[in-house]
């Protein structure tokens, strides 16, 4: 998962994304799968910690994405606080033989984003001009 690490260490952080926010939580629930754990998977992201939030696919021989970046930073952009969708995995299962069938696992996402008083928007602007 190299190039997952890239990717986040080249996200913009948080709080330049949108200095109000205080914190973004994503939940992850996995459709039902007998191989799966079905606890939630729980994410926090707080403001100086980069904004990335793309996760692999629960399987662990599958090389899918789940990206929720565009979701996150549209709801950012407009200070939406909840946000729930449904995705499919597009990786492929390699079960270690090269190309395996594709995955297909249902995931199911909840996002809440928690905004602090607008006051932090100047200093939050200031700072992006400089
Ligand atoms: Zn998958």
């Amino acid at each position: 998962m190299q190039l997952l690490r890239l990717a986040r260490v080249a996200a913009p952080r948080l709080r330049d994304l949108r200095s109000s926010a205080a914190r973004v939580a994503v939940q992850l629930t996995y459709a039902n799968d007998v191989s799966l754990a079905q606890s939630p998977r729980w994410f926090a992201v707080y403001p100086p910690a980069r904004a990335h939030f793309v996760y692999a696919c629960a399987f662990s021989d599958c090389d899918g994405m789940h990206d929720l970046d565009d979701e996150v930073f549209r709801m950012l952009r407009s200070t939406t606080s909840q946000a729930t969708g449904v995705r499919h995995c597009f990786g492929r299962r390699s079960c270690r033989t090269g190309q395996g069938p594709r995955c297909g696992l249902g995931l199911t996402f909840e996002v809440t984003v928690i905004y602090e008083a607008p006051r932090h928007e100047t200093a939050g602007r200031l700072a992006l001009t400089t």
